[in-house]
């Protein structure tokens, strides 16, 4: 047993966490990349997929392929039954207060955009405020620069401090009457850096203001409970939770998913439609999700969840921990290479650069050696110009990760580096 960090476990989920099992469960795992076996270090932008979950797939093709809600008949009764099952398997992953407040979407951005659409575009006007941080990703900034052109609202930004952690002071001062809302991810995809988005949530509270926490990076890490936290909305990806892409959630309150009007229009969202007397709708969660939902990815995502909580979703968090500290102190000894995002909170993500090397050439050449890391922007360019740079590398890890895997990349990245240089 080469590591001693398993011998001695900080945790006892940690010592009985069997990662050779789990990886059996992922078939991608087994595929070489240039005659290599694959190191997937890319689960921030998108974590691979078990086979309980690929299943999903043909069995709804071959056996229960049906529109769902509107059918009389056998398939389409089925067919809404498993859908339906997805929704409240998210309740409880989410420890939502009931199922109507979970609204399917095609993944966090459309989340982030129906809030902006329904709710801040009826809600928000000149002399408003939304806060948004530093750390955000483009999804949860550009829908509100785009509103806030619309309809004349302030856009203000938390800052972040030089490890990557955000400034509650700055927060405190942040916040006023004016503040309508605070966007703030839950965990950062470009750093890993955790957010204390409960004390953040009773602080907006504290001035009237609402929280939406976008969850596409804590999802897949931690348990998150939005009663705990006090979420008003709360938004997370299916593709980053071991599940397909096309699919996500929003979370809402239920008072304010029931007030929010509509944003966009179609079939499912109706009670009644007439050229007379206009158009009523339906009750939430159906309101916001016309026409034909991605039935079959709904549900694979319901499997996902089941496939997580079987593993045990702190479980994950914790071996991801160990992951990231053996990374971290393997890195650490690279001369010239500096990490970006030293938080003490932090989830399973390693961004750095390397001095002299150009972060897209190590992406590139690592992969040649069987790697999978992201190397650019992230999507959070604010983030990364306040650092001073334009990209960085970026390994992020998942259930499946081994030590191995993490020697591996970091023997591969020695030898990269020695290329480039
Ligand atoms: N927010 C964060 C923090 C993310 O990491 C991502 C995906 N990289 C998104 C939002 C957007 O998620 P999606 O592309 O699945 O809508």
């Amino acid at each position: 047993m080469p590591h001693s960090v398993i011998e001695k476990p900080a945790e006892r989920s940690v010592a009985a966490y069997d990662v050779e099992a789990l990886r059996r469960d992922f078939p991608i795992l087994n595929r070489e990349v240039h005659g290599k076996p694959l190191v997937y270090l890319d689960n921030a932008a998108t974590s691979q997929t078990p086979q309980q979950v690929i299943e999903v797939f043909s069995d709804y093709y071959s056996r229960y392929n049906a529109n769902i809600h509107r059918g009389l008949h056998t398939l389409a009764d089925e067919a809404t039954a498993a859908f339906e099952a997805t929704r409240h398997r998210v309740k409880a992953f989410l420890n939502a207060e009931d199922a109507r407040q979970i609204i399917f979407t095609r993944g966090t951005t459309e989340a982030i955009n129906l809030v902006a659409q329904s709710w801040g575009r009826s809600q928000l006007s000149a002399g408003d405020e939304v806060l948004i941080s530093m750390l955000e990703h483009h999804s949860n900034i550009v829908p509100w620069q785009l509103l806030a052109a619309e309809r004349g609202f302030t856009i203000k930004v938390i800052p972040v401090d030089a490890h990557g952690a955000l400034d509650m002071q700055a927060y405190r001062e942040l916040l006023s009457e004016r503040t309508k809302l605070v966007a703030v991810n839950h965990v950062s995809n470009a750093l890993g850096t955790i957010n204390p988005v409960k004390e953040m949530a009773a602080l907006a509270h504290q001035h009237g203001a609402l929280i939406l926490v976008d969850g596409a990076q804590a999802t897949p890490h931690q348990q998150v409970d939005v009663q705990s936290i006090d979420a008003d909305f709360y938004a997370f990806s299916g593709h980053k939770v071991y599940g397909p892409t096309g699919v996500g959630v929003l979370y809402g309150k239920q008072a304010l998913l029931e007030a929010m009007p509509p944003w966009q229009g179609g079939g499912e969202m109706i009670k009644t439609v007439s050229f007379d007397v206009g158009t009523t709708f339906a009750g939430i969660p159906h309101k916001f999700e016309a026409g034909t939902p991605a039935i079959a990815e709904v549900i694979a995502l319901g499997r996902a969840l089941e496939w997580m909580e079987g593993v045990g979703v702190e479980a994950i968090g914790a071996w991801e921990a160990v992951l990231l500290k053996h990374a971290t102190q393997a890195v650490s000894g690279i001369e010239g290479l500096r990490i970006l995002g030293t938080a003490p909170h932090k989830a399973g993500v390693l961004s750095f650069v390397v001095e002299g090397a150009h972060s897209q050439d190590i992406g590139l050449l690592i992969d040649q050696l069987g790697v999978a890391i992201r190397t650019g922007h992230h999507c959070a360019q604010p983030l990364l110009h306040h650092f001073g740079v334009e990209a960085t590398c970026r390994a992020s890890f998942a259930a499946y990760n081994t030590l191995d895997e993490v020697d591996t990349f970091v023997a591969a990245l020695n030898r990269v580096i020695g290329m480039v240089r």
